[in-house]
């Protein structure tokens, strides 16, 4: 079977070189090649000795993704669909700002956990992502977004793992992508540009602190176990003062770290003066133990399925203000793309059901996509 060599970390692809009888640092030069350069055609990689580019040729190749579409907002977001197989479609999106350019990647087809507010979570769960489909969104915005702005130089700094699926679901996948990111060899990011978001699978965030420290994002969305019970299942698993201990251990190892609390603000559910109240109660319980937080109050995108309505303005303000007086930093998510309904954690926003999947892809695939061709495939340089 031919490895796609999007599967490895540089670790990986080091064994895997080993494995066709060849030397450790061959691995390293290839690495850069495919992930520093975007090329996937073994040809193109002058300094690798012809043997070892035509024992490639037989065992392995660098396999993107097939896109489904791409989207543009006004505001030079750009949403990507890409076909994962059997129906499931996972979506990346590139956000771009002043000082930085973000790219908010896809983990799984759908997701287990079912958050109300999260459609991703209405879909169910299909199935995890590969490590080189999790990869492949990253190598084909960087090296498409160099080539379509015409830039030599790196164009995302920051990776959000905030789209689809929950990612220390897929933890196995999940490290050797991570691993890559932050490779000197590979993408470069460093770790606190690189970040986590997860609901709070609380085992798996232990391990991620000694396997891959990088940056970390909590989903709390409700300051009690009764609320957050309701809108995300999981906390029944791992409550609130589990969790939030978790975090607080996580620090311990990184002592400059802060973790960022998300919370999704939904009318009259959990965005009233008490609730507000409530969280500042809760965490400071915990800052007393040496949790550092910062806090991300996200409008609600809303979804006809959810049966939930976006917080007004003045009640995400006044929300704000408590968090703020209380000595919590906290900024209020801008909604990025909202012309193409590529706002991270609305992945998928328009997707009803499985079966609505499929019909769509199948759509997509009869509409010919003019930019497809240009899509790297031997190289985006
Ligand atoms: N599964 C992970 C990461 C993906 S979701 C997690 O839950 O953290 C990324 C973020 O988007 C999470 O904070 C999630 O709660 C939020 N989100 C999901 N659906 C949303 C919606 N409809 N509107 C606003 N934010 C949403
Ligand atoms: Fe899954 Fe995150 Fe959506 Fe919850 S919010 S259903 S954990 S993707």
């Amino acid at each position: 079977m031919m490895a796609n060599l999007l599967d490895f970390d540089l670790e990986g692809l080091a064994v895997f070189c080993e494995g066709m009888g060849e030397k450790r640092f061959r691995a390293t030069q290839l690495f850069r090649w495919i992930h520093q350069r975007g090329m996937s055609n073994f040809d193109d990689m002058s300094d690798l000795a012809k043997s070892l580019r035509e024992k490639l040729k037989v065992n392995a190749h660098v396999a993107p993704l097939p896109i489904l579409s791409q989207q543009i907002s006004k505001d030079g977001t750009i949403k990507w669909l890409f076909d994962v197989g059997a129906g499931d479609a996972v979506e990346t999106v590139f956000i771009p700002e002043d000082d930085r350019g973000t790219l908010c990647v896809s983990s799984q087809a759908g997701c287990a956990v079912g958050c109300r507010f999260c459609s991703t979570g209405h879909q169910g769960f299909s199935r995890n992502l590969s490590t080189a489909e999790i990869l492949a969104q990253l190598w084909f915005a960087e090296h498409f977004l160099r080539k379509h702005l015409h830039q030599t130089d790196r164009v995302i700094s920051n990776v959000v793992m905030m789209g689809m699926g929950e990612p220390l679901q897929n933890y196995s996948a999940l490290i050797p992508a991570l691993k890559a990111m932050l490779d000197d060899h590979g993408y470069g990011l460093s770790r606190r540009r690189v970040t986590v978001s997860t609901s709070g699978v609380v085992p798996m965030m232990t391990r991620l602190s000694l396997d891959c420290p990088v940056a970390l994002a909590v989903s709390l969305h409700a300051p009690t176990n009764e609320l957050r019970d309701n809108l995300v299942p999981l906390n029944r698993k791992y409550p609130l003062d589990e969790l939030l201990a978790e975090c607080t251990l996580y620090l311990s190892k990184a002592p400059r770290d802060f973790i960022t609390f998300e919370y999704c603000m939904l009318k009259g559910v959990n965005d009233q003066t008490e609730h507000a109240q409530a969280l500042v109660q809760l965490i400071r319980r915990h800052a007393a133990n040496g949790l550092r937080c910062k806090f991300n109050l996200i409008p609600f995108n809303p979804f006809k399925a959810s049966g939930l309505l976006r917080s007004d303005d003045a009640a995400v303000e006044q929300f704000a203000s408590i968090l703020i007086q209380a000595g919590f930093v906290t900024t209020v998510r801008k909604t990025r793309g909202d012309d193409i309904d590529a706002a991270c954690g609305q992945l998928a926003g328009d997707v009803k059901d499985r079966t609505g999947v499929a019909e769509r892809i199948a759509q997509q695939r009869a509409v010919p996509i003019e930019w497809h061709a240009k899509a790297p495939q031997s190289g985006a340089h």
